[in-house]
Parts: C-alpha cells; structure tokens; sequence
C-alpha cells in the first residue's frame, strides 16, 4: 500500500495514535498537514523533523479543533500549499471521565467541541476541493465506547457514536462523487491517554481482550494506512474496530 503524493491533513499529530498515523502514512509516501493545540514547540519540530526524513511534504499548524474559523483557515492553507487535498483524518480526542451525576456542564461541552464537533469542522472545510477533485479519503478516529457505551464516560461515549452517525451519514451523501469516509473505532490502545490508568484496571482490561494485550498506536496506524491508500476504494461508510477483539 503506497499512498506516494497523497496530500493528507490530520489533526493531532504530535504524539499518541495521531503521530503513529502521520509517521506510518509519511513512510508510505503522503504529504503531512498535521495540526497541535497544548504541544510545545519542542515535540511539534521533533514530529517535523521526523516526517520530512522521509522525504515528503510537511506542514505543522497551530489550531484548537473545535474552533470553526480557525479550522477553515488551516485546511485552505494546505489545500493552497499542497494544491489539493486526498485524505482527511479526524485524530484530535480528549476524555473528561466522570459520572453523569458529577460531570459540570463545561466537560460535556468542552469534550463534545473537541471531539466531534471538531469532525463536523474539517470537513466542512474540505468538501468543496473533494468535491471538486472527485475523490477523498475520510478517516474518523472513534472508540469502541461510541459502539458499546461505558460508565464515566457519557460525553466521550456521545461524541465518538455522534462521530459515527455523521461518518455514516456523510458516506451516504457523498458516495456518488467517489468521496469515501470511514471510521476506526479503537480499543485500549498504550498513549498518554491510557496512562492514566491505574495497573489494575489496564489488567482488568487486558484479562478481557482476547489477544491478551494493548494496542499500539501502530495497530490504529496500519488500519489508517489501508484506509487512505486506493487498496480500500470500494469500502465506505463502515466502523472498522481494531481493539483485539475486545468487543466482539
Ligand atoms: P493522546 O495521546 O492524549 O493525544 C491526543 C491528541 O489530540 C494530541 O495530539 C492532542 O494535541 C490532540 N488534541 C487534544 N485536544 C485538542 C484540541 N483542542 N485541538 C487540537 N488537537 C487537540 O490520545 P490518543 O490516545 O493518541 O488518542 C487519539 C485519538 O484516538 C482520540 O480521538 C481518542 O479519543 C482516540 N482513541 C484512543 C484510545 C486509546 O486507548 N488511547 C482508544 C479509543 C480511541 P496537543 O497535544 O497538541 O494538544
């Protein structure tokens, strides 16, 4: 699978499953746009440097995902710099665990802001340039939990199964244009995220997946990589779980 002068743009980019996609995609020959938000300066030139030793495009731009302006913004950018636009990976999640009975109003609305309204932001940028272009690659980063549900986790459960009603729905009304969107809905997979976890729990979790490990950031990226290349043209609008079996 080669995806050489594919122009991809992902949100997220500086570490987790985010740097594992923009690495495993770069590798295979794409242009990167990626986009940070809390990074520092530091880890964002170290993704750069990395990216561009394999000799492809790289653009790093500074911007909070649920901001609607400043999201247009960057993707005509790399629409400009780039001169087109073939894949688009929503990467960018946050979690605000609490019970439904504890959670303030601001964590519901800050989790659904970064994580699902953020989706309906980019690709509303981009959908005029797939349009035009006649092809697209759409790729949402989803979570079992918007498939199962999972307590202490309301708002991160409502944004990922809000991430896959819209995948679904935008697959339906841009099919005919060869414009494809899809969702990777992971499992427990080893980032910063997961981290926070006391080892208990993450040995609790991993009791129940029946490839008795955690993913890998490379897990998801390899699931992304077929998903952006043409080897995965005639698939679209499906959730494809790649979390070892965890919830079968
Ligand atoms: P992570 O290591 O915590 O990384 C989160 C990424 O999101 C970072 O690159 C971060 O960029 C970016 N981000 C956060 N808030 C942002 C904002 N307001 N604007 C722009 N970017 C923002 O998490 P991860 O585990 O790699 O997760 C990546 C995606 O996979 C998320 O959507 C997550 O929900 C999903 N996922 C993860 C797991 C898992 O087990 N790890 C399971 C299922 C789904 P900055 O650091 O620059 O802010």
């Amino acid at each position: 699978m080669h995806l050489k002068e594919k122009r991809i743009f992902i949100t997220g980019a500086t570490r987790g499953i985010g740097k594992a996609i923009a690495l495993k995609l770069a590798e295979a020959g794409g242009h990167i746009a990626f986009t940070y938000c809390e990074s520092d300066l530091e880890a964002v030139q170290a993704t750069e440097a990395t990216l561009r030793a394999f000799g492809v495009k790289v653009q790093s731009m500074h911007v909070d995902a649920s901001d609607f302006k400043a999201t247009h913004k960057v993707i005509e950018d790399t629409i400009e710099a780039f001169g087109g636009l073939d894949v688009l990976i929503n990467n960018a999640g946050i979690t605000r665990d609490n019970l439904l009975l504890r959670m303030p109003e601001a964590d519901w609305d800050t989790v659904l802001n970064i994580n699902l309204k953020s989706v309906f932001n980019t690709v509303k940028a981009s959908i005029k340039t797939f349009l035009k272009q006649r092809s697209g690659s759409i790729i949402n980063i989803a979570s079992i939990v918007g498939i199962s549900g999972h307590a202490g986790q309301t708002n991160y459960a409502a944004s990922k199964a809000g991430m896959i009603g819209f995948t679904k729905s935008i697959a339906l009304e841009l099919g005919s244009r060869n414009i494809r969107a899809n969702v990777i809905a992971p499992g427990f997979i080893a980032t910063a995220m997961t981290d926070q976890m006391d080892p208990s729990t993450q040995q609790a979790w991993i009791q129940n997946i029946p490839l008795k490990r955690v993913g890998l950031p490379e897990d998801v990226a390899n699931c992304a990589l077929f998903l952006a290349s043409d080897a995965s043209n005639y698939i679209t609008g499906q959730v494809i779980q790649v979390d070892g079996g965890l919830l079968t």
